[in-house]
């Protein structure tokens, strides 16, 4: 079966079986292409499983240029017009998988589970006729002839008409994606923008985080650098005990990840009361106070902020003695809790690492890719989709949306051409 492989000179690979490399072989299998598909993993398709928690946030009806980032984010604009979030809901309806839409626009499958993404897939690759080739890791891609020949690990060569280069990034490496495709696209010629992950959890500094660990709460995050506000997000914050997480921390974690080694001073502001005003805050605590102004300061917060929370804003407030009457509370402390619990100033020393970060930011300059083809401009006939490209989008299923996209269009243009 591998032998026959090695022995279709025209036939397009496509390197690494993750989402937009299935798309990609999909789309040329398609066009009638024969489609070799090489994954370094034993199986294909390993992160799609733990994507969404296991149910795939696989697009977003919110898709737009905006979502997205990298050195030229303009680069990706074409394709996601052309192929937008609605036609990702057909090509998976066309394949058995309703959607079911949630909150922000985020669309899972009907049936929960991101196996149903893999699956129906796998099983269009298999009706196309796709090869695929599981633990094939490709370290090499050199020229030959007028194609090109995928060097593996275990010394096994495949020759191709045509390459799409679809390794991913470096985060969650457990998937697969080790950076690998780097270094290929590198042999070739191509530049890579340093890489730094992003949709990751940020690292703070500050002594209370081992008793937070583990407390949710609804809020709002809003990033500082030197002193200037980058992006607010509002949403559920969970604190661990090297910092925090949660939707909103996830979606300005590139922006610390980018900027914790520039010497420049971040800090996260958090607003534990985003529909209330300071002046509201200060009136309720007033209030209560004039109700029962004999208990304790720490019980008088019971009710009003976590409990686990009380003790550590009220040392932060520099209110230091918590057992005292919440009468003896002056005008000053009471506005001192209020504005603390509006504006809370944590520093930040960067983020968490690969093995945690959800997306990659950098990679493949797509200034040497041509944006309506997915083809390199320095090597005709190789071709690049999904993360492996300098584009990563914000969290809510952006990403998964350029994989199918940028996978799609790659696949096509690879196919146009090739058939005899
Ligand atoms: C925990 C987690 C949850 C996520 N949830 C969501 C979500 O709900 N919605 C969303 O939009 N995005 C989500 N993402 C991001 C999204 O999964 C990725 O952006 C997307 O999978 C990228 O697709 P890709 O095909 O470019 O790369 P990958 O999915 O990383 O696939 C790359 C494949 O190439 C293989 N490979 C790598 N190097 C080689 C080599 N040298 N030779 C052969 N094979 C190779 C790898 O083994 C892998 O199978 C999540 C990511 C993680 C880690």
């Amino acid at each position: 079966m591998k032998k026959q492989a090695m022995n279709k000179p025209n036939q397009i690979i496509v390197i690494g079986g993750g989402a937009s490399g299935m798309v990609a072989a999909i789309a040329a299998g398609r066009k009638g292409a024969r489609v070799l598909l090489l994954e370094r993993m034993q199986r294909v398709g390993k992160k799609i499983l733990a994507t969404g928690n296991g149910r795939c946030n696989y697009t977003n009806s919110n898709t737009n240029i905006l979502c997205y980032h990298g050195s030229h984010p303009g680069f990706a604009s074409d394709t996601l017009r052309r192929f937008n979030s609605e036609w990702t809901l057909d090509f998976f309806r066309e394949l058995g998988v309703e959607p079911r839409m949630e909150a922000d626009g985020k669309f899972f499958p009907f049936s929960n589970q991101a196996g149903s993404i893999l699956d129906v897939l796998r099983y269009e690759m298999e009706q196309l006729g796709v090869e695929v080739i599981c633990e094939q890791n490709v370290l090499k891609l050199k020229k030959q002839g007028s194609g090109f020949l995928c060097q593996c690990a275990d010394g096994k060569e495949f020759p191709a008409c045509k390459v799409i280069i679809t390794t991913g990034g470096r985060s969650a490496p457990n998937f697969g994606s080790n950076g690998g495709g780097y270094k290929i696209a590198e042999g070739l010629g191509h530049k890579i923008i340093t890489p730094f992950p992003a949709l990751v959890q940020v690292r703070l500094n500050a002594p209370f985080l081992k008793r937070l660990k583990g407390l949710r709460l609804d809020g709002e995050a809003e990033l500082f650098i030197d002193n200037e506000s980058h992006r607010k997000e509002k949403g559920e914050l969970l604190f661990t005990d090297y910092g925090i997480s949660g939707p909103p921390i996830l979606q300005i974690s590139r922006s610390v990840s980018q900027f914790s080694k520039s010497g420049k001073d971040l800090f996260i502001q958090l607003d534990l009361f985003p529909n209330w005003s300071q002046e509201e805050l200060i009136l309720l605590i007033t209030r209560r106070i004039a109700a029962n102004p004999g208990k304790p300061i720490d019980m008088h917060f019971i009710g009003f902020l976590h409990k686990r929370l009380i003790p550590v804003v009220l040392k932060e407030a520099h209110i230091e003695e918590i057992h005292s009457p919440c009468g003896e509370l002056t005008e000053k402390e009471i506005r001192c809790m209020a504005a603390l619990v509006k504006a809370w100033r944590i520093p930040c020393t960067g983020t968490q690492s690969w093995m945690d970060s959800q997306v990659t930011a950098g990679g493949v300059d797509v200034s040497q890719v041509d944006p309506h083809t997915m083809e390199s401009k320095i090597v005709p006939g190789v071709f690049f989709a999904g993360e492996v490209l300098d584009v990563d989008g914000d969290c809510g299923g952006y990403n998964l949306q350029w994989a199918w996209a940028s996978g799609h269009v790659a696949g096509e243009s690879a196919a146009g051409g090739t058939l005899e």
